[in-house]
């Protein structure tokens, strides 16, 4: 119940020990083609490329931002925790400049001062911005703030990692343009895979660029003469076989539960944790407003000893859960109910053995009413 990897359920593990075939293999090429179409339907889009890049969620917010920018661009990226950060490092190692929209860490982006930026900034022809900041448990606009960026003619690069499957992302509907996720969160497969689809804006402009793509390996050109194309498939790099078999099995459980119930599977726990929680005592960090389900920012009690409550979660009850980064580490932690871990047993799990951990340091809760609260809620 960290902040990821989720736990990976048996189905997706047994994929992953299929024999190993050919990257070429016919059989292999039909695979790839429905977890295309399946990354479609999680991602709800019917942009063609839309493809999984062959390793972790950080490459492909590296492909997007090397894909879709040039030296000397002006991008307007936002940070309300630490993957907004990352994004910055993103532009300016691709020779653009960032300019930077500032939120509070626990507060979602504002679009107000995304709108000042773009007016000081007319020549930005890019908003970056995350969707779910895993690092604060925070939920931003996505809507309007693809609207925005489409208002100024700019395009929109979104990180969703933490998002998909998890809570409503509507990549079409939206008009997002270039969006990267995760194996590892809400899809509750292994890591190593991120997913990512781009909007025909964004291809239009990856094939008018004038400067080759500065990495070889996240060209999405070169990357879409193995994935791509209806007649033949040339070797790019040897795909991670087997990973992408457990890709496509989470892919399929998720099509199976549905998008909308999966949503529904990820709120519902959700609130039946915040509602035993508070019922002990313990207070949310981040406003109901924009509150993540699948990751959820919870206050640390004064006198409370932070890494000792873990240590007894983890040596005890062989229950993980997240500490605070940046400045609400040692204030918080981050309790995650991700994809298959999203459980009415880990919900009650995790309140009983706080309630242990707490009690522990001195702290008397009432784990009987946190459970009588959760239950109220699962019931419903
Ligand atoms: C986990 C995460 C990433 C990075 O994914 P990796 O698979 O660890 O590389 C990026 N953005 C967000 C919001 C995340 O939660």
């Amino acid at each position: 119940m960290g902040p990821g990897p989720s736990d990976v359920p048996d189905r997706v593990l047994g994929a992953l020990a299929r024999p190993t075939i050919g990257h070429l293999d016919p059989l292999f090429v039909g695979l790839m083609d429905d977890i295309k179409t399946l990354l479609q339907y999680a991602f709800q889009t019917t942009n063609s490329l839309t493809v999984p890049v062959s390793a972790p969620g950080s490459a492909g917010m590296e492909a997007c931002f090397v894909n879709l920018l040039s030296p000397g661009d002006t991008v307007i990226v936002c940070r309300n925790g630490v993957f907004g950060g990352r994004m910055q490092e993103n532009v300016e190692r691709c020779g653009a400049t960032a300019i930077m929209v500032e939120d509070e860490w626990g507060e979602p982006v504002s679009a107000a001062k995304v709108a000042a930026a773009f007016a000081a900034h007319p020549e930005a022809t890019t908003l970056a911005f995350v969707h779910a900041e895993t690092s604060t448990g925070v939920r931003s606009d996505t809507a309007a703030l693809c609207a925005l960026a489409r208002d100024h003619g700019a395009l929109s690069i979104v990180d969703t990692v933490t998002s998909l499957g998890g809570i409503e992302l509507q990549v079409d509907a939206w008009g997002a343009d270039a969006v990267y996720s995760g194996t590892q969160k809400c899809l509750s497969c292994v890591p190593g895979l991120s997913p990512v689809t781009f909007s025909p804006a964004a291809v239009a402009r990856i094939n008018s660029r004038t400067q080759k793509v500065q990495s070889w390996f996240l060209d999405m050109q070169l990357v879409m003469g193995y994935w791509g194309g209806e007649s033949k498939r040339a070797y790019h790099h040897t795909a991670p076989i087997n990973t992408l078999y457990a890709l496509h099995e989470s892919l399929l459980m998720l099509r199976e539960e549905g998008l909308e119930a999966s949503h529904a599977r990820h709120h519902r726990n959700h609130l039946a944790l915040v509602a035993g929680l508070e019922a002990m005592g313990l207070e949310m960090a981040v406003a109901a407003s924009h509150r993540l389900p699948q990751l959820n920012l919870v206050r640390i009690p004064p006198g409370i000893d932070d890494a000792g409550v873990r240590q007894t979660l983890l040596t005890e009850f062989n229950l993980e859960i997240g500490a605070g980064l940046g400045a609400l580490a040692g204030k918080t932690w981050r309790i995650g109910l991700m994809g298959h871990a999203s459980t009415a047993t880990n919900v009650t799990l995790c309140l009983s053995a706080l309630g242990v951990a707490l009690a522990r340091q001195g702290l008397a809760v009432s784990t009987e009413r946190a459970l009588a609260a959760a239950n109220a809620v699962l019931a419903s």
